[in-house]
């Protein structure tokens, strides 16, 4: 699981994070649902690694990461938007963080594996121009889960997709998250979005979370006026 607490950061006189906390448990899928600048991004980058909080600790599988470097931290990312390697086919851009021996039998195995988690089982040899938003979007989180990572982190991962297309996207990639077992985070502005998708859902203001439950204990008892309005523009 993930254990996010008392996590606080701030650009120069600026804070941005006041203490946030976040708790997800394996297997799960929690939203981060908040609007604009309220510290999202930079809750992911922490917990990324990519900035350093000033306080608090940040625990994946059980193990204090704070003073980890990125790539030690064993965190899976996928970006706003795809961003594959463009020269590089669907299979190389999953088996890149596989590491050198990307031709061996088992990297070809687990990237295949990954790609039929996402329901894009036999697209290895194509290229990225080759395949749709909604496509190259699958293949990104192929890319993010095939080192098997202790965390998934997805930041906004359907914004520069059609809106027609997003719902279909949406549930290939809660199908993908729960075949292959992984603990993730997904930031978002959409409520609908984070309600339908996510097992809990935390809702983010200012800095800091002011509460994380299931979408039915947000409806049910939400922590104050806020989030009962802002759980409530997606009924
Ligand atoms: P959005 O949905 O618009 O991306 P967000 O909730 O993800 O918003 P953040 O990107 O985390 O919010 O940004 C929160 C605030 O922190 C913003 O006011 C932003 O300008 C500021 N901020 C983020 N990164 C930096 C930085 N490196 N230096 C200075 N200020 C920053």
């Amino acid at each position: 699981g993930l254990h996010v607490r008392g996590v606080s950061k701030a650009f120069g006189a600026t804070p941005v994070l006041r203490g946030a906390a976040l708790e997800v448990a394996d297997g799960a899928l929690a939203a981060v649902l908040g609007p604009s600048g309220c510290g999202k991004t930079t809750l992911l980058r922490v917990v990324a690694g990519f900035e350093r909080a000033d306080a608090g600790s940040v625990r994946i599988g059980g193990k204090e990461v704070g003073g980890l470097a990125p790539e030690k931290r064993r965190v899976g990312i996928v970006p706003q938007e795809a961003a594959l390697f463009p020269h590089l086919s669907v299979a190389g851009n999953v088996g890149f963080g596989l590491g050198r021996r990307s031709r061996s039998a088992g990297v070809a195995a687990r990237v295949e594996e990954c790609l039929e988690l996402v329901g894009l089982g036999g697209y290895g040899t194509r290229m990225p121009y080759q395949l749709s938003g909604g496509q190259q979007q699958r293949v990104a989180l192929a890319r993010a889960l095939a080192p098997r990572p202790g965390v998934v982190l997805l930041d906004e991962p359907f914004n520069a997709l059609d809106r027609s297309l997003r719902g279909t996207v949406r549930d290939d990639v809660r199908a993908a998250l729960k075949k292959a077992g992984a603990t993730a985070v997904l930031v978002t502005h959409d409520q609908e979005e984070a309600l339908s998708m996510a097992d809990t859902v935390a809702v983010m203001r200012d800095g800091v979370i002011v509460q994380q439950g299931t979408p039915e204990e947000l409806y049910a008892r939400p922590a104050d006026l806020g989030v009962a309005t802002f759980v409530g523009e997606a009924v």
